[in-house]
């Protein structure tokens, strides 16, 4: 049983010191980030490492995102509250998480069984409620579309077509896209065809895979 302890709140703080040192100044995402205990998405025999700067090994050999790297997404969305936001790669549901601190209707797709359900463990014990579905990613979910935002937190070798077609007008999706590396791609949709595509920067995720895993 996860506790939040005052060693992990003095931990996270540390966390946000860090991140704050490496050019991270976004308020609203440092504050989201400094209420979720990110130890409670790891294994306890890993715990010890929750707050560095580093990415971790999770269920199915994936992997739960750095913080930087889970600062930079959260910051490149521009949430507002009630915003519609689709999350591909729940992962450990760590992202997920701090995604929920912005008070939004969020949606989270994952391609691995184990991880969809511990995922849906933890965010009981946080007594957050994101919608969560087992599948296939690259599809997005059009039932719900559209979306204000879309994040992606696996490798894309290209942008998926499927979820520029479920994002709004005026929306934008955070992806990174590349093989060994990913370059972070903003994306913003300014009409029904057209699309705005911003970089930020070299990021290394593991990989975005088609269909679901068995
Ligand atoms: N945000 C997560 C990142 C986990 S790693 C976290 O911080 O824990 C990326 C996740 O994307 C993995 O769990 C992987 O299984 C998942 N994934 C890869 N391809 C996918 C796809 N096509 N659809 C849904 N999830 C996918």
């Amino acid at each position: 049983m996860h506790t939040d302890s005052p060693r992990h709140k003095g931990l996270r703080n540390r966390m946000i010191e860090n991140l704050r040192t490496k050019g991270i100044n976004d308020e609203k995402v440092l504050q989201a980030m400094n209420e979720v205990p990110r130890h409670f998405f790891l294994d306890s025999s890993l715990e010890n490492l929750a707050y560095d700067d580093r990415a971790i090994e999770i269920l199915c050999l994936q992997t739960i995102s750095k913080p930087s790297t889970v600062a930079t997404q959260t910051h490149l969305l521009q949430l507002q509250p009630r915003m519609k936001v689709l999350e591909i790669g729940t992962g450990s549901g760590y992202q997920t998480a701090v995604l929920a601190r912005f008070n939004l209707i969020l949606y989270t797709i994952e391609r691995q069984r184990d991880l969809y359900i511990q995922a849906q463990e933890t965010f009981k014990l946080l007594n957050i409620r994101p919608k969560c579905f087992y599948g296939d990613g690259y599809k997005g979910l059009p039932g719900f579309a559209p979306f204000d935002r879309i994040i992606v937190t696996c490798g894309a070798k290209e942008i998926p077509v499927d979820l520029l077609k479920q994002l709004k007008v005026g929306g934008i999706m955070v992806i990174p896209v590349g093989n060994q590396t990913q370059t972070m791609l903003k994306i913003t949709k300014t009409n029904e065809n057209e699309f705005q595509k911003e970089e930020f920067g070299e990021f290394a995720f593991v990989p975005m895979l088609e269909n679901k895993a068995k």
